[in-house]
């Protein structure tokens, strides 16, 4: 049988940098020394910022608002309802859960309410108009309601896999953006993603561990996305060569320079709704008010 250092049954394998075997007690220590290690190392956070910590109803958002608030940050929660059947509904019970299982004050908007739609109205491309109206009503929430910072829940696969997305297709522009900590600009807040090191398997399993709520329904809408095909081609590859994520991540970090092509980049106000946009229209008002 294999053992924690401590002596007891081990609960899970770590598989990088080094292997190791901890039980439940040690991988809690392990995983939150991780994540403040993270912190402090990319200047992430401070105590005395106001964090909206935007929350899905899935394991990783939910982990990240438990683990700041543990850690002593201050934090609010914010949930949109996008509206989307089979999904929305039980998203919104454990959101709902979760706020209460860490004692923290939750907002919930509706975009039928702001919008007179819902996602499922809209006709295209569903998944990337629904990642445009989040991050555009996050923001705006945040802003106008005195918060500095936005922390998600984003994975290091979610952003190799977004990553690997834009080698594909040579998207230059966006291979600069794949940071732990966006600065704010204007009236966009900074954005940290506490969990850019921090593989998707462990998050799980610290969630599962000290039975955090929250749901494993996922939106039937995004199965489709080449994303998720990539998160599945990476892990085999982290399987064969351990490590290989890791590199790839760090690796990234070490030579993003070469993809600063827009440095002085001039943001403007939307026409529309005033919010800092790249273009005389920002795109949530594309979608959403033309
Ligand atoms: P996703 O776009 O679903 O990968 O989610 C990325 C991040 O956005 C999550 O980690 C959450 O922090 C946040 N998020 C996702 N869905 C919602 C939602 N319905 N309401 C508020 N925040 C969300
Ligand atoms: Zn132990
Ligand atoms: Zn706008």
């Amino acid at each position: 049988m294999l053992k924690c250092f401590c002596g007891k049954e081990s609960y899970i394998k770590i598989t990088y940098p080094k292997v190791k075997y901890l039980c439940k007690e040690h991988f809690i220590e392990y995983f939150e020394n991780r994540v403040k290690r993270s912190i402090e190392k990319f200047k992430m956070l401070s105590k005395d910022e106001k964090i909206l910590v935007p929350i899905s109803g899935g394991k990783d958002s939910h982990a990240a608002a438990y683990i700041l608030k543990k850690l002593g940050y201050d934090i609010e929660l914010f949930h949109i309802n996008l509206g989307i059947s089979n999904f929305s509904e039980i998203s919104l019970e454990k959101v709902k859960e979760l706020s209460n299982f860490i004692n923290a004050k939750l907002h919930v908007v509706n975009l039928k309410e702001i919008t007179g739609k819902t996602i499922e109205d809209v006709k295209g491309k569903m998944c990337s108009i629904c990642g445009i109206t989040k991050r555009y009503l996050m923001n705006k929430f945040g802003y106008e309601h005195g918060f500095d910072t936005i922390v998600t829940g984003h994975n290091m696969d979610d952003e190799l896999s977004f990553m690997l997305n834009n080698l594909l297709g040579w998207n230059i522009r966006y291979l600069a953006k794949h940071l732990p900590v966006l600065p704010a600009h204007d009236k966009f807040l900074k954005k940290v993603k506490i969990f850019y090191e921090i593989e998707e398997k462990y998050i799980k399993a610290y969630a599962d561990t000290l039975n955090i709520p929250y749901t494993t329904v996922k939106c039937k809408y995004a199965k489709k996305a080449i994303t998720i095909r990539h998160r599945e081609y990476l892990n085999k590859l982290e399987e064969e060569k351990p490590g290989i994520k890791y590199h790839f991540l760090y690796g990234y970090l070490k030579n993003r320079e070469l993809f600063e092509v827009e440095k002085d980049f001039k943001f403007r106000e939307c026409e529309i709704c005033g919010m800092t946009s790249a273009s005389k229209i920002c795109s949530f008002c594309r979608v959403w008010r033309r």
